[in-house]
């Protein structure tokens, strides 16, 4: 039997933390977060939720938060080059939760920082960990701020560029897909239902509607840190990549102007193979698996990480427990990298004809991952 009255450090405060800290305290875990972060903010935009996404923040147990405070997804018109309407989509929501969600990531971000500071988790900002010793019982983690505590599980949710990969796993850096993206929040008015989706070929943007007041404008091209944007020269250029769309990419495109806060990152991927753990430190999140957004499941594979750990830690010893963490987790987050990068691909495809193929075939693509990933993770 575990010893009673387990603690945990997780180490990031950003949705997989949180997440973790969240359930590993419902179930009677003594949590410590260490964010590097001064202050507690989310970096970002929006973020969508499909159905399985849905269902994680339901048994996180704020899915009624996410529910008011987000925008329930009504369909996209996607247009292909020159403006032809490829498909006017208006999905059919799954009985138990809607088909997708979409709401800012300062409201998320807050709606998780509530739930864990209402379950007594302590969120140690300006702390990251200097050093740690893994030993029979649990690891020794010292501290920035001079602290020096054991624990009997060390989470890694430290994002993309995660530390503690570098420590565990060296060699294992995120890899650059080829490709950037463009983000911009805008005002929304209330007639704008539908998202759009337009290919230009060199560029694709979509809008998604965030909640009552807020629109969020994602655009993907080719793109590599050796050409970030000049901040100044930001404006123009994004004007520049939307001037051959219309509808609402045109809406949004007139309402940029230079002060606009556009942010711009390459896409990246992680692929750390299983395991995700030595010892009593197990990574989760874009720190183990880092995928494009092109499913919108970045997010949901670390809520879902979540959860499966703090269900496996539940009356197990933490080396048996994240033996069965892997097994569950492995596969299902391998799947959704393949997919989202496949699709990364190919609506970047050059070539007319096979990108068409592809585009004609997308929808029955995603009713079968939506299928795969409606299994309980
Ligand atoms: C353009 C784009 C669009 C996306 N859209 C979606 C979407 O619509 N839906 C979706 O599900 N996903 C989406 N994603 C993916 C999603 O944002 C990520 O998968 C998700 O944020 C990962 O959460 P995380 O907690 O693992 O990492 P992060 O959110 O990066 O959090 C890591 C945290 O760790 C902290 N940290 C870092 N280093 C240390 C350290 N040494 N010590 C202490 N703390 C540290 C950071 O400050 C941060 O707070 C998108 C990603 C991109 C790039």
């Amino acid at each position: 039997m575990p010893r009673l009255n387990r603690n945990a450090l997780v180490v990031g405060a950003g949705i997989g933390g949180l997440s973790a800290a969240l359930t590993l305290a419902t179930n009677g875990w003594k949590v410590d977060v260490a964010e590097i972060k001064e202050e507690n903010f989310t970096v970002g935009v929006g973020i969508n939720h499909p159905a399985n996404a849905l269902r994680a923040l339901q048994r996180l147990g704020v899915y009624d938060e996410v529910a008011a405070a987000g925008y329930h997804y009504q369909g996209i018109r996607r247009f292909g080059a020159g403006g032809r309407l490829i498909e006017e989509f208006r999905p059919t929501d799954p009985p138990d939760v809607p088909f997708q969600i979409s709401m800012t990531r300062a409201d998320l971000h807050a709606i998780l920082t509530k739930a864990v500071t209402d379950r007594g988790v302590k969120l140690r900002l300006a702390t990251t960990w200097t050093d740690f010793t893994d030993g029979p019982d649990g690891v020794t983690v010292e501290l920035s701020d001079g602290s020096r505590n054991r624990y009997d599980i060390m989470v890694g949710a430290d994002g993309i560029r995660s530390p503690l990969r570098t420590r565990l796993f060296p060699g294992n850096d995120p890899v650059a897909t080829g490709y950037a993206c463009w983000r911009l929040a805008v005002r929304r008015q209330p007639d704008m239902v539908l998202s759009e989706y337009w290919n230009s070929g060199q560029a694709k943007a979509t809008v998604l509607h965030l909640n009552a007041e807020t629109m969020y404008l994602l655009v993907v091209e080719a793109g590599s840190w050796s050409h970030i944007p000049e901040r100044s020269a930001m404006s123009r250029m994004l004007v520049d990549r939307l001037r051959p769309m219309g509808g609402l990419i045109a809406y949004v495109r007139d309402t940029i102007r230079p002060d606009s806060d556009i942010h711009w990152a390459v896409l990246e991927e992680v692929f750390l193979p299983s395991p995700w753990f030595k010892g009593h430190v197990v990574l989760i999140g874009d720190a183990a698996h880092a995928v494009t957004p092109h499913l919108a499941q970045g997010a949901g594979m670390a809520m879902e990480d979540a959860i499966v750990l703090a269900e496996t830690l539940d009356g197990a010893e933490v080396p048996q427990a994240l033996e069965t963490f892997m097994a569950r987790r492995y596969e299902r987050v391998k799947y959704v990298q393949d997919q989202a990068h496949a699709i990364l691909v190919n609506e970047m495809e050059p070539d007319p004809q096979a990108k068409a193929a592809f585009a004609a075939a997308l929808g029955a693509r995603q009713q079968e991952i939506t299928a795969r990933l409606s299994v309980p993770a």
